[in-house]
């Protein structure tokens, strides 16, 4: 049995009598089991948290740089490992989890080494001639963390790395059917010389552990990255405390094709941006719309190049797509689908699980789907699977509207040899993130983050720091007046 938590640097068993399992979604075998942790679990790990605070906010930054810099160190010699694991219990590729998932993990642990000692404000001055202001950005305190199935080890990344390297300490619940590579990473962090207590995990049910560590009085911020539902009853449930929240949600990409693209580049970065992680990626390309001139050229490249994707065995270096998450996942992805059908809306290629040897795991083939309405469940909901959805579009005006329009705005591309298009397509897309003639890759130095109902605040780059950090305003007499002019307001004879 694999210990559920890791608390004050000692890993132990859950205390819920409820017993959790990871499953290789390829195939169906279990790959660890564990009694999860329940709501005194999550007190025992705040209170180490608690306990390890003081220290570490007040440790000067070169000490925070210098064991993340060792921790870096660490995840470099184990890399293969962590990358196996990973792949063990999400099933997403080899391919992914070794040239993705774990470098960008290492890379983002290198940056926040370096941004550690590098915390910056606005510079101090005599704003009224009569005092200095100083800025101070100081930690917040304990930060709970909520995270997702879809990318276990980068998510916990994203969540830890800023919160501990501005001095904050840490209780973070992994999804529970993906904790293994955070349950590593806590237990590398204590090796690297984070002191224990510094990082916790709590392994558990979003209902029993998620809402007692989000509740918890002694945890003054919360950060989630998860569904755009669950993060409207976390959002509900830190107001009780008014707690800093911090929300990562879903998304539902637009990629707009302009009749002047490169359609050999559009193609291929449709297909790679809709695929990748099987389309379990908040900012996975979701709803191409195609200008009416590209749009059968479109649609017939992608199908093209639908159709030679490998589906296998995840721990194949030859594998392109990987079983969904779970079985559960794979059902709700086809139920899109086979509601799609029945609104009239035409499955050009996919839209099934294979049969054979793939039958045992949650695979579900790359599906891509034409003459859906904009306002129909398919082109407006996170499906979180392996589909493309093609509409096409006259003018620019209504291609650049038909991407705004859902509750989303996490992410979103366009696609043209315009400059003017592109320039104008960045700034009018509402989107945290918005590339032009490519679609999903992202850096350490620069903020993912969403708008409407993908959420708020901004993981990775200095801009973190917004979100774990308070700002303190600090302001110093120069004059050593003991009557100052401004106590007129009271005393008429100043
Ligand atoms: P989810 O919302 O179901 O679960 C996320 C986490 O919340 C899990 O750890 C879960 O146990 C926990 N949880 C569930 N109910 C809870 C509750 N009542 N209180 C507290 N915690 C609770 O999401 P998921 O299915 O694990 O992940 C997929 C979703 O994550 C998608 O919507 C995707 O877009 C989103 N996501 C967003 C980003 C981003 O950066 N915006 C990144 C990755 C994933």
């Amino acid at each position: 049995m694999t210990n559920a938590v890791f608390a004050g640097g000692t890993s132990r068993a859950g205390s819920s009598t409820t017993v959790g399992e990871v499953v290789n979604p390829a195939d169906g075998t279990i790959v660890a089991s564990f009694a999860m942790a329940a709501a005194a679990d999550v007190d025992t790990a705040v209170a180490a948290a608690k306990d390890a605070f003081p220290g570490w906010s007040t440790a000067p930054p070169v000490e925070r740089a210098t064991a993340l810099t060792r921790l870096a160190a660490i995840l470099e010699g184990r890399a293969a490992e962590y990358a196996l694991v990973e792949t063990r219990q999400t099933g997403k590729p080899i391919r992914l989890s070794s040239e993705f998932d774990v470098p960008g993990s290492i890379d983002n642990v290198s940056f926040f080494a370096g941004a550690a000692r590098n915390l910056e404000g606005k510079a101090s001055a005599e704003w009224d001639g009569a005092h200095t202001s100083i800025i101070r950005r100081e930690a917040i305190g304990v930060v709970g963390s909520i995270a997702p199935w879809n990318y276990p080890l980068q998510m916990s990344m994203w969540k830890i790395l800023p919160a501990i390297a501005a001095g904050n300490t840490i209780v973070l619940k992994p999804a529970e059917i993906t904790p293994l590579t955070s349950l590593m990473l806590a237990e590398d962090c204590v090796a690297a010389g984070i002191p224990a207590g510094v990082v916790n995990v709590v392994v558990g049910t979003g209902l029993e552990a998620g809402e007692a560590l989000v509740s918890h009085p002694d945890v003054s911020m919360v950060s989630f990255t998860g569904s755009t539902p669950v993060g409207k009853r976390v959002m509900e449930l830190a107001t009780a405390g008014v707690k800093r929240v911090h929300l990562e949600l879903g998304g539902k990409a637009p990629f707009v094709v302009f009749d002047d693209a490169d359609l050999e580049a559009a193609v291929h970065g449709a297909v790679a941006g809709s695929l990748i992680n099987t389309g379990q990626d908040c900012t996975a390309a979701t709803r191409a719309y195609v200008q009416r001139p590209l749009y059968d050229a479109f649609v017939a490249g992608v199908a093209d190049l639908y159709a030679g994707v490998r589906m296998g065995n995840p721990e194949d270096p030859a594998t392109d797509l990987g079983p969904l998450i779970s079985a559960r996942q794979a059902e709700r992805v086809a139920g899109f689908v086979d509601r799609a059908r029945g609104y009239g809306a035409r499955i050009v290629t996919g839209g099934m699980a294979p049969g054979g040897e793939l039958a045992k795991g949650a695979f579900y083939s790359p599906t891509l789907v034409v003459d859906a309405a904009q306002d129909s469940d398919i082109v407006q909901n996170e499906i979180f699977g392996p589909v493309l959805v093609v509409l096409p579009f006259d003018t620019d005006d209504e291609g650049l509207a038909l991407a705004n329009d859902t509750v989303y705005g996490l992410a979103a591309s366009a696609w043209t040899t315009d400059i003017f298009r592109g320039l104008r397509a960045q700034r009018e897309i509402r989107a945290g993130c918005v590339w032009v003639n490519d679609h999903i890759p992202i850096v350490s130095e620069m903020p993912h983050g969403g708008y409407g109902q993908s959420g708020f605040g901004k993981d990775m780059s200095m801009y973190s720091f917004d979100e774990y950090t308070n700002i303190k305003h600090v302001s110093l007499d120069i004059t050593g007046e003991a009557r100052k002019p401004w106590h007129r307001t009271i005393f008429t004879d100043h």
